[in-house]
């Protein structure tokens, strides 16, 4: 290798907004050669040190740990030693614009721009106003925008849930059976017009969410597979509980793996013994068998518990207890070969719940950042673009300063974002 090149930052596309990285300028009719990279590819196999990474055209063109000469003058070569490479992260379940917490409006574009500067490259939104999601995925579908890519869902519940939850209270959705991205289902539901009606709108998926009968809830998943939709689901769907759904594409919260009322109310031992139940582990090896991302989202039910896990008195035990039972089940989960997925339910820091995988369920870091890029990507239904460092994929990727397989936290300790090659820093 001749020389690296002079790497200059000019402003970000986007001005006048903090949050916005900045575009790193290259040569855009060049291909991008990464040297001397240690690369964490998301597939889960170990890291790979002097790799080196060639881009053209927005998509990995080799990738090769054989030192060689690349020609400065015809490629933007980049010299990453002492680096670490890793795919994009994705947040496997937000929800930017949630009603409730007001975090509506124009602060969603500052929402996706501050995700990206945290090197995730795309979020599954799983369900609020759809409407709006879909301004944003286009605004954030460009590789020249410094903002994560969206996915977005059509909600789909029983009316007792439409009536009471609190992101329904918006004025454009006031009329359930007009809008194309809610489904109000009950057993008169004509459930392929529905599908066809939220696709032509523009939705990746349905998410099951409350009161949906078992038996819709399976109809509804197959006909979204038919029709080239992603299925979303909640465990508590219907009163079949999660083996309602081990048809869909992923399920979201560890609790829900069994019926989520009775988490709060067992003990821990007691939580164990219906863990190990054989109908649970039925439920857990149906979903390794159909590849259902299991996307447990420990951070936003323990974050709040935590301050109380020393405390020596009931409260202290009831926590302990209950953070138990959480590890629990997405620990077997993990032992069983279930795809475990990482989303932070809010717009908290997917970091977080990565380093929760880690400390408390005790999943090896490796298989963590898996979890945060090939497993989710899986659950959007793009793991064929997206998710690992491979040959052919889309080049979504974070460079980080310092090695995420000694301290997952390490994954904020971003250099470069890398956007279907597109270059960022902050
Ligand atoms: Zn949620």
């Amino acid at each position: 290798m001749k020389k690296t090149i002079l790497i200059s930052i000019i402003a970000g596309t986007l001005t006048g907004c903090s949050v916005n990285m900045k575009t790193v300028r290259i040569n855009t009719e060049q291909s991008i050669v990464l040297v001397n990279v240690t690369l964490i590819d998301g597939t889960g196999a170990k890291a790979k040190p002097h790799s080196t990474i060639v881009i053209k055209d927005g998509r990995i063109l080799e990738i090769s740990n054989i030192r060689k000469d690349f020609d400065a003058t015809t490629a933007n070569i980049i010299d990453l030693e002492g680096k670490y490479l890793i795919p994009g992260l994705i947040d496997g379940h937000v929800h930017i614009l949630d009603e409730s917490k007001k975090s509506k409006g124009a602060k969603a574009e500052k929402t996706i721009a501050k995700m990206f500067r945290k090197g995730v490259t795309s979020i599954r939104d799983m369900a609020g106003n759809a409407k709006r999601l879909k301004e944003l995925k286009e605004v954030a579908l460009q590789p020249t925008t410094p903002m994560a890519r969206v996915y977005y869902a059509t909600l789909v519940a029983g009316p007792e849930f439409m009536a009471t939850d609190p992101r329904l209270k918006d004025v454009e959705i006031l009329d359930l059976h007009e809008n194309p991205w809610v489904i109000v289902i009950t057993d008169s539901t004509d459930i392929p017009k529905e599908i066809a009606r939220s696709k032509a709108f523009g939705v990746d998926a349905i998410k099951l969410y409350e009161k949906v009968p078992g038996h819709l809830a399976i109809e509804l998943i197959r006909e979204a597979k038919k029709q080239g939709l992603q299925a979303w689901a909640h465990g508590s769907v219907g009163i079949e509980g999660p083996i309602a759904v081990i048809e869909a594409h992923s399920l979201s919260h560890a609790q829900e793996i069994i019926v989520s009322d009775t988490l709060t109310t067992l003990s821990a031992s007691a939580f164990r013994k219906v863990l190990n139940a054989p109908a649970t582990e039925q439920i857990l090896l149906r979903m390794q068998q159909n590849n259902v991302v299991f996307d447990v989202t420990l951070g936003v039910t323990l974050k709040p518990l935590l301050k109380y896990e020393d405390w020596e008195d009931e409260i202290g035990e009831r926590v302990r207890s209950l953070i138990e039972c959480l590890v629990l089940v997405t620990k077997k989960a993990f032992d069983i070969g279930v795809p475990i997925g990482v989303g932070t339910d809010t717009e908290g820091d997917v970091a977080d719940e990565m380093k929760l995988l880690v400390t408390k369920v005790k999943m090896p870091k490796i298989q963590v950042i898996r979890a945060a890029t090939y497993n989710n990507a899986l659950a959007l239904g793009i793991e064929d673009d997206y998710g690992t460092i491979e040959v052919g994929k889309v080049a979504d990727m974070v460079i980080l300063n310092s090695d995420p397989l000694e301290d997952i936290t390490n994954v904020r300790d971003i250099k470069y974002v890398i956007k279907a090659g597109h270059i960022y820093s902050k």
